[in-house]
């Protein structure tokens, strides 16, 4: 057999743990994994003598605008951010103008991302909502790999984005919640309560307080605490799969846990923001670092770790949302009026890898694989296609070097709303991606990703859920 690549003497995570050994991919699947120097012929060889071999990452969290909003970026050009920051596969959220609540709007996306090129894998969450209740179970049948909510209404002014993708009370959760148990995938909610949020936006605002400093304040913990606490509950009463998305206080995970322990379904994403920055960021860059939910205090980050070590936090998503610059601005005058979301798809996996070198967290390269990489694969239901290093599995890969800097750089992001990632600029990060490897092809080599030249424009393939839908 003659090989099409072969990733030779890098130091690969195979069986939860780092040897060095020689991968051989042929036909975008990895064909064997030899000890060093036994592989047969190969078309093309990368020598990783010295760097770490992983399994290519899963970014469980993203928003495309396409195509609602192409202007703050496409398929391709988030695409190729991700290709950038390691990341081989992306599951897309809703809120695309309009969410995908039905087969008919999911297979435009499909076709929209097709024609646009996107340049790493893709799946699709499903929108579920209280409006189309009776879609919910349909929608499944067509491969998406988990569904999105609000608990709010629409926002005033984006109706478009939201129809179908809210659940505006307890029962229409109830309800949505029930329909989404009968299909076993997972139902990812934006958990914060309204009702306190929505109070403390109107009093800040009728006492002119209207600052950056005043966005952190209107969204305290417990308006996340208080909805996780109630969304574990029905969780467990309607027997539906819960992914408790962008967790950002360590009261939501501790109940996580709890729930975990009782042998309930519950998945905890947390993303690297709420890991790395603190709410100071918002006094530095006014509504370029506004999030929901938002930043927190250094205490509250330093205890969030304790759930990232211990096992709590299942996988971390970049929530990378991009808006334009003007969008952003509006803040300056309202910092209620500005649009909440950081781009970061490019850094997601960078940011912890270099959290691994600097050693002040206690965080291994085993554990940020498992969550990067290995466990999004799993709890998606896209593994063993998708998260492990072994013959038969689809050859995505990335290479990287720990002993090697990078500094970021807005001006290098691939992402069209490149001009407002203002939160990480100048970061010295303690490691290099090298290369970004999509099925057996190099998408990203030592930094530069170029499609056209590459002929990895449209390269990416959608990815359907293997869990099997009852007919
Ligand atoms: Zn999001």
């Amino acid at each position: 057999m003659r090989l099409d690549l072969a990733v030779i003497n890098g130091l690969v995570y195979l069986d939860g743990m780092f040897r060095k050994a020689d991968i051989g991919i042929k036909d975008e699947k990895f064909a064997m994994i030899t000890e060093c120097g036994k592989l047969p012929e190969a078309e093309k060889v990368i020598d990783a003598e010295g760097k770490y071999v992983i399994p290519g990452g899963i970014d469980t969290h993203v928003h495309f605008r396409d195509p609602g909003h192409p202007e703050r970026g496409t398929f391709y050009t988030e695409s190729m951010a991700a290709a950038a920051g390691g990341t081989t596969t992306i599951l897309e959220h809703p809120i695309s103008s309009p969410p995908q609540y039905n087969k008919e709007i999911l297979d435009n996306r499909k076709k929209v991302a097709a024609e646009r090129g996107c340049i790493v894998d893709y799946a699709f969450y499903g929108a579920a909502g209280g409006q189309y209740p009776e879609e919910i179970t349909k929608i499944a049948k067509e491969g998406i790999v988990a569904y999105k909510s609000f608990l709010h209404q629409a926002p005033e002014g984006r109706e478009k984005e939201f129809v179908g993708l809210t659940m505006a009370n307890d029962y229409e959760i109830y309800v949505c919640m029930k329909e989404v148990a009968k299909t076993g995938l997972m139902l990812a909610s934006h958990a914060e309560n309204n009702d306190i949020i929505q109070g403390l936006i109107n009093k800040f605002r009728a006492e002119g307080k209207v600052g950056a400093e005043y966005h952190c304040p209107s969204r305290p913990p417990i308006a996340e605490y208080t909805t996780v606490q109630k969304l574990i509950t029905m969780a467990a009463d309607t027997g539906c799969v819960l992914e408790l998305a962008h967790i950002s206080t360590p009261e939501a995970m501790q109940m996580a846990k709890e729930a975990k322990a009782r042998g309930q379904k519950v998945f905890l994403e947390t993303c690297p923001h709420y890991l790395l920055l603190t709410e100071e960021e918002l006094i530095k860059h006014g509504p370029y670092a506004k999030c929901n939910p938002p930043l927190r205090t250094k205490e509250i980050v330093d205890k969030l770790w304790e759930y990232v070590l211990d096992g709590t936090v299942d996988f971390i998503g970049s929530d990378h949302g991009a808006f334009l610059p003007e969008e952003k601005d509006t803040g300056y005058e309202d910092i209620f009026k500005a649009p909440a979301g950081l781009i970061g798809i490019d850094l997601r996996l960078p940011l912890l890898l270099s959290e691994v070198a600097k050693g002040e967290r206690g965080i291994t390269l085993e554990r940020v694989v498992e969550l990067c990489c290995v466990n999004p694969a799993k709890a998606f239901n896209l593994y063993p296609k998708k998260g492990v290093i072994q013959p038969g599995s689809d050859a995505d890969l990335v290479i990287f070097d720990m002993n090697d800097k990078t500094v970021v750089d807005w001006r290098k992001n691939y992402s069209k709303s490149r001009e407002i990632a203002k939160v990480y600029d100048g970061w010295e990060l303690h490691c290099k991606l090298n290369q970004t490897i999509v099925r057996g092809k190099v998408v990203m080599n030592e930094g530069v990703v170029d499609p056209i030249a590459d002929g990895t424009k449209g390269w990416g393939k959608l990815v359907l859920s293997l869990l099997k839908q009852p007919e």
